[in-house]
């Protein structure tokens, strides 16, 4: 039994079989074969092993010829192995004895290999693990060749195990088999994160090194809340886990049912609870949560959901769609925030240095106009169908929020000249999420009608932190002073001028939060669906003053992780429940 340690992501407690996923995307699935397939996935072996052997003889020859025998001689060691009669022999008894097939022994057999000589005290051994996945990788294309298995083909509920997935590929994951994702790559507020949490599977992020520890078909608890992932748990720790699964699912069973109870503080204050979507159909369970709106919806998913860039017709029936769902409440739309960690096939092809500090978002947009416009056009289109409203993200001057009604006003003329029908009036907002509009929001309060605090961004370009890297990401949290007072300038300065001000930023559904930023004056949030309940179970059990009170005593803290201590302290007393489930 192994424990590690990453970021909980998405909460949830989950025991299931791992499935590895290697970079490439191919999936090494336990799979076991008939007794008449015996002899063919031995002969599969066979061969495969011949080729393999074949191809590194080659390639030490081309080695030792370019650069020298020493060097050729590295594949000494890959086709040493390759011909060792007990790791050879395993793979066959593998596929004999167990009726694997031929690419899962291979796999599992290898990786216990790596497991041993990762144990190794000699540093020579450890650095031999790199080459044992090699021969893992080079065994597993000659038997798989171009008919690798995808994704979206599992046949049974699994955790994944990958270094990193796309947002787009967490987003095609099939939910009834995906119970749960832990990954080496990202940090807690990484788009993968974000879907993830959105699609309601339990998932740890930053867990690194993980892929060499665990090999598919290992059991695995994984716990969301507390970010650890246990690797072949013994009974009674399973056990453990499924009666913590048990009373977890009674806790959220009781959240839910304050679906359509009022988000309402004891002394009456109301508070807006908004949900963020990525894909219209997410727009029913947001409801199911008790979203009374859509305050974030991130438009550049229908850039990413396929290999065409969308047309106009493609986002005006994606938003016709969530709007007609949303029966007269409001939704903001963002405008396409693509860049960063979210890229479009071509520019996946263009990689830019530094991308979250590049031609990302709004910058993007104005640099390709002709985009910009498809977009804004559907969504003016779409602006008559309902309560829309239009929020530009990555504001980070004033001259670019006027760059960006400027484009949406000619727009509007081009739409009044072909007597489109359109909403003149719909209100136009920006996201703060760059510390340059967070420092002086005055400056653009007259030019919008509303405010979104992007903590996620906020955070990272704060304090300088990737907020997808997970070296760093024990310095990414939102109790940072300087970030909090970024964030209470925003809410002051948008209560000061009638900006209505929300935050839609990950920090809005983490129940540790909440008390703190009702506190600092916030009364609209707009969070991952998945934690609505939470939220609202900790605004229905609190007074205001109670909450000015944890925001001043916060205030005057000078560190991150008093900060923490206190407010998980503070959350503890108010939903007990949620520590023990
Ligand atoms: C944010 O930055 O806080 C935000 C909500 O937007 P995204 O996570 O899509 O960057
Ligand atoms: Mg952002």
């Amino acid at each position: 039994m192994e424990l590690k340690k990453g970021i909980g992501v998405s909460t949830g407690v989950v025991v299931s079989h791992a499935l590895l996923l290697s970079d490439d995307e191919l999936r090494i699935g336990r799979r076991a074969v008939p007794a008449t397939e015996v002899p063919s996935e031995s002969l599969r072996l066979h061969d495969a092993l011949e080729k393999s052997r074949a191809d590194i003889r080659l390639l030490r020859d081309q080695t030792a010829h370019d650069f020298g025998q020493k060097t050729g001689a590295i594949f000494d060691f890959h086709l040493g192995l390759l011909n060792d009669p007990q790791l050879t022999n395993a793979f066959g008894q593998a596929i004999e004895k167990q009726r694997f097939s031929a690419e899962y022994a291979v796999s599992r057999t290898l990786r216990e290999y790596a497991r041993q000589f990762l144990r190794q005290k000699d540093a020579y051994f450890r650095d031999r693990v790199k080459d044992i996945y090699d021969i893992e990788r080079r065994l597993l294309t000659g038997l798989m060749g171009r008919d690798r298995f995808r994704l979206i083909d599992l046949t049974e509920p699994v955790v994944l195990v990958a270094h990193d997935l796309t947002p787009s590929q967490t987003a095609s994951l099939d939910r009834s088999m995906v119970r749960g994702i832990a990954i080496e790559a990202g940090g807690r507020t990484s788009h993968t994160a974000i879907i993830a949490n959105s699609m309601g599977i339990p998932a740890i992020v930053g867990l690194e090194n993980l892929s060499h520890e665990v090999t598919s078909g290992d059991t695995v608890i994984l716990n969301g809340h507390s970010g650890v992932l246990i690797i072949n748990p013994d009974d009674a720790t399973i056990r453990e886990h499924r009666t913590y699964e048990q009373r977890q699912l009674v806790y959220e069973t009781s959240l839910n049912s304050m679906r359509d109870l009022p988000a309402r503080t004891l002394d009456g204050t109301e508070i807006t609870l908004m949900g963020n979507i990525e894909f219209p159909y997410e727009v029913e369970n947001a409801l199911a949560k008790g979203a009374v709106g859509i305050g974030l919806y991130r438009t550049e998913f229908l850039y990413l959901a396929s290999e065409q860039e969308p047309t106009e017709d493609d986002h005006y029936a994606a938003y016709a769609e969530v709007i007609r769902k949303l029966a007269g409440r409001p939704i903001i739309i963002r405008t396409l925030d693509l860049g960063a960690d979210k890229y479009t096939p071509l520019q996946a092809k263009n990689p830019e240095d530094n991308p979250f500090l590049g031609c990302r978002s709004i910058r993007l947009c104005l640099a390709n106009l002709d985009m910009f416009k498809v977009q804004l056009r559907a969504l003016l289109r779409a602006s008559v169908l309902g309560d829309v409203r239009i929020m530009f993200p990555m504001i980070s001057t004033p001259l670019e929020l006027r760059q960006a009604k400027m484009v949406l006003r000619d727009v509007m003329e081009e739409l009044e000249e072909q007597q489109i029908p359109y909403n003149p009036n719909t209100p136009v907002g920006i996201m703060v999420e760059v510390p340059s509009a967070a420092i002086i929001p005055n400056a653009y309060a007259k030019e919008c009608d509303f405010f979104s605090i992007g903590t996620n961004d906020l955070i990272q370009y704060t304090i300088a932190v990737d907020r997808g890297n997970q070296k760093v990401a024990s310095l990414y949290t939102g109790a940072n002073p300087a970030v909090l007072a970024l964030i209470r300038n925003v809410i002051r300065t948008g209560n000061r001028h009638n900006v209505s001000t929300s935050l839609c930023g990950e920090m809005g559904g983490d129940s540790e939060f909440t008390m703190l930023l009702l506190g600092m004056g916030l009364r609209t949030l707009s969070i991952t669906p998945h934690n609505i309940p939470e939220i609202k179970k900790v605004i229905r059990s609190i007074h205001i003053k109670d909450a000015q009170r944890v925001a001043r005593r916060v205030m005057s803290f000078e560190n991150s992780q008093q900060i923490l201590n206190y407010l998980r302290d503070e959350t503890h007393r108010i939903i007990p429940e949620a520590y023990t489930a």
